[in-house]
């Protein structure tokens, strides 16, 4: 048998090739009540619901369960998902399902903790091996899930991650005050269930912070390295994100298009307005149809140190147990510097990426300060903490930040310029304060 390599019908050197994937999709109001009948065409008969304890007292994935019983189905509620989860409580709930399966299938209701629980908790106990074998390197081994996993139902009931899309799940490392992730094809849910009647009770804070990092979604992957400007890879290298490409450009456009018509909307009278809820719903589903395929850069690699070694900050609007900053938050206070370093990579994609979120916005005379203008603008409308200074971090603490954020190379090989050390040392600096 041929091995392949040594017959390459195109120039090796340069990228030709994108992929883009994303789960069936079961969207608009009233879509969480049949959920029964999607676990049906599964085939499965014994489920986990996973959930937080926040959600749980909502009652919604309860009532996912019993709908899920007129089916014939068995299923169980776990709700001891952590918010922002570390290894170890990945590791409460890998255990929690091991000890009581086997499970024909897994079905996550909540934000991304709960999503990424679930994947986690699927890939675990449809493959052997531990948490930290599959951990993306340096941190963990990387290693391949070696089979197809369980089908997962993915829930939202934040406007936000677009975890349901994605086939990454993130979490807290705590020995090495990290955060990092697993990604592979074969974590993408079966399904995703987007109901937006579930987030009409999320509070102003959570709607804002969420909306923002649909905002970073769908603006870092907007301008993340175009697909070919890679090296060329052989198909077992190819990694999930490839970077911008004319199919995620297609999600990301839609999403600003939504942002600019109803985030603001949603944070200020999201209780009542159903559209503006079901817009916001749209627009973290479409972008993480794009981010899930392009991939995010600086903004988001910066978030993994700003959330990861929080100090005493804890946000209105969210559990006051424990200091966190949410994952929206950590991700949107640095994007403004990030996209003015970024701008000379691609000036026509951050100018369209500003009139996108912010049609009706004058053009300021110097175009780098274009999108950085317009995001300052809506964050400084929605609430969102004024720079990193604000979640308790000074100029002093940049130096201990910037190894977290080197840490996501993975993340930073998807900037449209080559950044350093120095480079996200100022970027950090320059982010202390916004406005
Ligand atoms: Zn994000």
């Amino acid at each position: 048998m041929s091995s392949g390599s040594d017959v390459d019908p195109v120039d090796a050197a340069e990228e030709t090739i994108f992929t883009w994937g994303a789960p069936p999709l079961k969207f608009g109001a009233g879509a969480a009540d049949e959920i029964g009948f999607d676990m049906a065409q599964f085939g499965a008969q014994r489920v986990l619901v996973l959930t937080d304890p926040g959600i749980a007292a909502l009652g919604i994935p309860q009532r996912v369960a019993e709908n899920m019983k007129r089916y014939g189905i068995n299923a169980e509620v776990f709700d001891g998902v952590h918010i922002e989860p570390t290894d170890a409580a990945f590791e409460t709930a890998v255990e929690y399902a091991r000890a009581r399966g086997p499970w024909d299938g897994f079905v996550a209701v909540g934000g991304g903790s709960a999503i990424d629980t679930a994947k986690a908790v699927n890939l675990l106990t449809s493959c052997s091996g531990e948490l930290m074998d599959y951990v993306n390197k340096p941190i963990g081994r990387a290693e391949v899930p070696s089979k197809q996993l369980k089908p997962l139902v993915a829930v939202p009931t934040t406007a936000g991650t677009g975890a349901e899309s994605t086939a990454m799940c993130v979490l807290d490392i705590l020995s090495m005050k990290v955060k990092t992730g697993i990604s592979h094809w074969r974590l993408r849910p079966a399904l995703a269930v987007v109901d937006p009647l579930l987030t009409m009770t999320l509070p102003p804070e959570v709607t804002a912070s969420a909306g923002m990092d649909i905002v970073c979604h769908a603006v870092e992957s907007y301008t993340a390295k175009w697909y070919a400007d890679s090296g060329r890879h052989r198909p077992e290298e190819r990694v999930t994100y490839c970077g911008s490409n004319p199919v995620s450009d297609l999600w990301c456009e839609r999403a600003m298009g939504l942002i600019a018509k109803s985030f603001r909307r949603a944070v200020h009278s999201g209780a009542e307005d159903v559209e503006a809820r079901t817009d916001m719903m749209m627009a973290a589903t479409f972008a993480g149809m794009g981010f899930g395929n392009a991939g995010v850069h600086i903004p988001h690699a910066n978030g993994y140190p700003i959330a990861g070694m929080v100090k005493e900050y804890r946000p209105a609007g969210y559990p006051q147990d424990e200091p966190m900053v949410p994952h929206g938050q950590s991700v949107s206070l640095t994007a403004p510097e990030a996209f003015r370093f970024s701008f000379p990579s691609a000036p026509e994609r951050h100018l369209r990426a500003a009139e996108m979120l912010a049609p009706q916005t004058e053009m300021l005379p110097d175009p780098v300060e274009q999108l950085p203008h317009v995001l300052v603008d809506l964050m400084r409308d929605i609430g969102i903490p004024n720079g990193i200074g604000a979640v308790g971090y000074g100029e002093s603490d940049v130096p201990d930040l910037v190894p977290g954020t080197m840490k996501q190379q993975r993340l930073l090989s998807t900037c449209p310029r080559p950044v350093g050390e120095e480079e996200i040392e100022r970027i950090l600096l320059r982010s202390v304060q916004n406005w």
